[in-house]
């Protein structure tokens, strides 16, 4: 007999129905020193996460192919558990497209994660990034923080087929440019991938946008996947939201 989610977290039970987790990376965050891969991997089974999407904490500070590399060894490493986010940055504008291209040849990538560094995303430096996802039929994770989401009105209205993965919604207590958004857009969906909300930011969420527009990351292995689990386990929100959260909306964008 299955549980009410709550006692998942209450009895420490390996979470038996499907999990996405829809941001994490692989690497090490500047001097920091990360676990190893095997441990994410066992954290993964320890709490019941089927599926990771990952890009590499390297191709954000560092070489971004290099990082897309470490991104695709990882998912090869592990088939079916882990997938890639081919990485791309407004600071090489020139490498957008051709990496891109590059990724893609290999099969482990199903979606773009982009940062924004002082770029609007409706720049037009960044719009060969929406046609490829909108060609693959690929969602896109785009870095936000702190409710800063304006360029998503043009892009989101532009490019209806492209699903906008908002990382990080609510960071900064900025809850409502992200709610006001998502109601604006059905492509635009809130990644739940944060540790300081409030208590009752994800009821709100459901509430205001509905689960259909929300997906569920850890930052693992910066962060941790216990915490991020927890505050979708012990909200005040229906099951059935619940497991749409921590995996039925996601499963169905990367068609995983
Ligand atoms: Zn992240």
């Amino acid at each position: 007999m299955s549980l009410p989610l709550i006692d998942y977290g209450r009895t420490g039970r390996t979470l038996d129905f499907p999990v996405f987790d829809a941001h994490a990376h692989v690497g090490n965050f500047t001097h920091v020193i990360s676990p190893s891969l095997e441990k994410q991997v066992a954290e993964m089974d320890h709490v019941g996460v089927q599926v990771q999407m990952v890009s590499s904490i390297e191709s954000i500070y560092g070489d971004i192919s290099r990082g897309n590399d470490q991104a695709a060894a990882a998912a090869v490493r592990y088939p079916g558990r882990i997938f890639a986010y081919c990485q791309i940055s407004a600071r090489y504008p020139e490498l957008i497209r051709s990496e891109m291209e590059r990724c893609f040849r290999n099969p482990v990538f199903k979606g773009v994660k982009v940062y924004q560094v002082g770029v609007r995303y409706d720049d037009p430096l960044f719009t060969p990034v929406w046609e490829f996802a909108r060609d693959r039929g690929v969602p896109v994770l785009a870095h936000t923080w702190g409710g800063d989401v304006k360029g998503f009105d043009k892009v989101a209205a532009a490019f209806p087929e492209v699903a906008f993965l908002a990382g990080h919604a609510g960071s900064g207590f900025a809850y409502q440019p992200y709610v006001d958004m998502a109601k604006r857009h059905r492509n635009f969906y809130l990644d739940l991938t944060y540790s300081r909300e409030h208590t009752n930011m994800i009821e709100y969420f459901v509430e205001q946008v509905g689960t259909g527009q929300m997906v569920w990351g850890t930052d693992v292995p910066t962060f941790s996947i216990s915490q991020q689990v927890g505050k979708v386990l012990y909200a005040r929100i229906p099951d059935e939201a619940k497991r749409a959260i921590l995996g039925g909306t996601a499963f169905k964008l990367f068609k995983i």
